[in-house]
């Protein structure tokens, strides 16, 4: 083995970078050919577009789901993985995909977790969410510490005080949620009206009437005060300059989310515009063993539906057997013949 295999945190058979509907349909696709597979993804929860866009509306044109909510379609995919007991490593963008002499792949996050892996599924979607931060001077020494862009344990924030900036779904659900377990729960938004569902803005306004939680509006983040990565307090002001100090042991910060192609452009593959160009026969991209499936994946006619992802990440995972066992036929068999095999977990 090479010095790179030996210094990995982690080997499986396949990598799928981005959990969305399609990269967890890649995970049972896999799993149903015996394939471990880790999940990466930049957003600290499962789910991409579907949970992150439009989680409560309904999806018509799923077959046999009449209709279904956008979230509990994310739902039951993640249910159809358990049997796989897939590896997530979520809030990390993937970073590097680089080919390894010995035919295995080696896959790096922005946070140094490096996995060896037999190929890789890239189920990107348009690109990875990256949080819209705020513009605001410093925060990179606090981020990751004392600033975050989204939650993903509820538990780490037990006895603190929170501060929640901004003014939709996310913010407004978040600080209806850590109440219970806050010790102070702040909110700051830049107008005095939410975008929120209503009934959860409404129910914000009446617990600040009941004095639950503090409503900062209108006003801006302005700076903040802090050392060694730990906020004291965080300086808001309203447009004429009316100035606040807010004490507070965290900031998170709901500004929505951007998707950009970012590092999957420098992996070498063939690209039309924002999309991995793929053979359709076998859902490989212009590099061996490096598969793509869902809306990042394109060929003339492609449809970007997830019926169509689903579809493509079936066949990806088909070509995945081939490539990692060259000489072994697979013979196909429906899942009514194979039932759902379980895996062991790694
Ligand atoms: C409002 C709306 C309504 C829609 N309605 C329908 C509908 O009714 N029916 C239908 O079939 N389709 C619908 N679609 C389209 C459907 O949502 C997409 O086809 C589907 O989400 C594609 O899934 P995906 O898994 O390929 O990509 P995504 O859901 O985009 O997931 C990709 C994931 O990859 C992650 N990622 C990207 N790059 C990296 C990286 N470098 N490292 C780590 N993670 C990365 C992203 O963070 C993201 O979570 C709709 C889309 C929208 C926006």
């Amino acid at each position: 083995m090479s010095d790179d295999i030996c210094r990995t945190d982690y080997s499986t058979d396949i990598v799928v970078i981005g959990a969305g509907a399609v990269g967890l349909f890649s995970v049972f696709a896999c799993g149903m050919l015996k394939f471990h597979c880790h999940v990466i993804d930049t957003l600290e929860s499962i789910g991409g577009q579907l949970t992150t866009l439009y989680p409560e509306k309904p999806i018509f044109d799923i077959p046999g789901h009449p209709y279904i909510l956008a979230a509990d379609l994310i739902s039951k995919l993640k249910e159809q993985t358990v049997p796989f007991h897939p590896t997530f490593h979520l809030g990390q963008r993937v970073e590097q995909l680089q080919s390894q002499p010995t035919g295995h792949f080696l896959v790096t996050t922005v946070k140094g977790t490096r996995i060896i892996c037999r190929a890789v599924i890239i189920a990107a979607g348009v690109g990875a969410f990256i949080p819209n931060k705020p513009p605001v001077s410093g925060l990179e020494f606090f981020e990751g510490k004392s600033v975050f862009y989204g939650i993903r344990r509820r538990e780490d924030f037990i006895g603190k005080r929170i501060l929640i900036a901004g003014g939709g779904d996310s913010a407004v659900d978040w600080a209806l949620s850590l109440l219970d377990i806050a010790s102070r729960v702040i909110v700051i938004h830049r107008r005095s009206k939410f975008r929120a569902a209503p009934n959860n803005a409404l129910r914000l306004q009446q617990l600040a009437q009941a004095g639950r939680l503090d409503l900062v509006v209108p006003y801006h983040l302005h700076s903040l005060e802090g050392r060694d990565g730990q906020l004291k307090a965080v300086i808001v002001t309203t447009l004429d300059g009316k100035r606040k100090r807010l004490e507070t042991d965290v900031l998170v910060s709901f500004f929505g989310l951007a998707q950009e192609l970012g590092p999957i452009r420098k992996w070498g593959l063939v690209l039309d515009r924002n999309n991995v160009v793929i053979n359709q026969e076998t859902c490989m991209t212009s590099n061996n063993g490096i598969f793509a499936a869902g809306d990042i994946a394109i060929y003339p006619g492609k449809l970007k539906l997830l019926l169509t992802g689903f579809a493509e990440a079936a066949r990806a995972a088909h070509s995945a057997h081939a490539f990692i066992y060259p000489d072994q036929a697979l013979h196909f068999e429906h899942s009514t013949t194979t039932g759902v095999p379980t895996l062991k977990s790694e």
